[in-house]
């Protein structure tokens, strides 16, 4: 019996302007409400746009909101000059709790290497943000049947030099590129598959205890008609969810995937 508790964690994505995100948020918030969600069994995240953070601080801290937030990408430095970049430093003031790194839109569209992955998700941890990194194959290596060669290669340049202690915070997200807003979504057992052999790497490059204490997720196209079967999978401790993420009712509804 698993003793990590899931975690649901919406990426709004370039989407929902401060104001829309107080709208979203409270919606969430009370859709849970009613539907008694014990957020100790399922931990529920959202992940906006950095300029929506401190109205989410600000909405979850007035209204004693158990749901919790983090940022979609941070930088591998803590201040200086690097202009546009946000420091994880500054993340941590504004009570953010993960986030997400390694993201395939950032791999494309923004030439992230693994050794960038590494060095966001150290400047991530030394400021006590807990990175989730995202991992995952394009349709042609999936065709080439080396997706999860691929994967765990990315799994370990993103964990270089990072230990065991460290190791155990982070949650992996592993994302299929080609299941990403596509309406496309990875199989239970291609979910059940890759979260299976990210864990058995963690435990040859760490030990046992860490690779069962690290969160896997699955995100690609997940939607609470498919999420309860994904969960299902014994290796699969969460979702990351894009664009079901931002209608609150069908993110409720993803959470508690009953
Ligand atoms: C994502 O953005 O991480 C994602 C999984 O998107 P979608 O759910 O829209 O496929």
């Amino acid at each position: 019996m698993s003793t990590r508790t899931p975690l649901m964690a919406g990426n709004w994505k370039m989407n929902l302007d401060h104001q829309q995100a107080i709208q979203t948020l409270q919606k969430l918030a009370w859709t849970l409400k009613d539907a008694k969600h014990d957020f100790s069994a399922v931990e529920v995240a959202v992940l906006p746009p950095f300029t929506d953070l401190r109205s989410v601080q600000t909405l979850v801290d007035a209204d004693k909101l158990e749901i919790v937030y983090g940022a979609q990408d941070v930088s591998a430095f803590t201040s200086g000059a690097y202009t546009g970049e946000i420091s994880p430093v500054f993340l941590a003031k504004l009570g953010v709790t993960y986030v997400a790194i390694g993201h395939s839109e950032r791999r494309e569209h923004h030439n992230e290497s693994d050794r960038l992955v590494n060095a966001k998700i150290k400047s991530a941890l030394g400021a006590g943000v807990i990175p989730i990194l995202c991992v995952g194959e394009d349709i042609d290596t999936r065709r080439a049947a080396a997706h999860v060669q691929h994967t765990l290669l990315q799994l370990e340049g993103a964990l270089e030099d990072i230990s065991a202690e460290q190791a155990k915070t982070i949650v992996v997200a592993y994302e299929p590129v080609w299941a990403i807003g596509t309406g496309e979504t990875a199989t239970p057992e291609d979910a059940q598959e890759m979260a299976e052999a990210i864990r058995g790497r963690l435990a040859e490059l760490y030990d046992r205890d860490t690779a069962d204490a690290v969160r896997v997720l699955y995100g690609g196209s997940v939607k609470s008609s498919n999420v309860a079967s994904i969960m299902a999978k014994p290796d699969v401790d969460g979702a990351l969810v894009g664009g079901a993420s931002l209608d609150p009712e069908e993110f409720a509804k993803i959470a508690r995937y009953q």
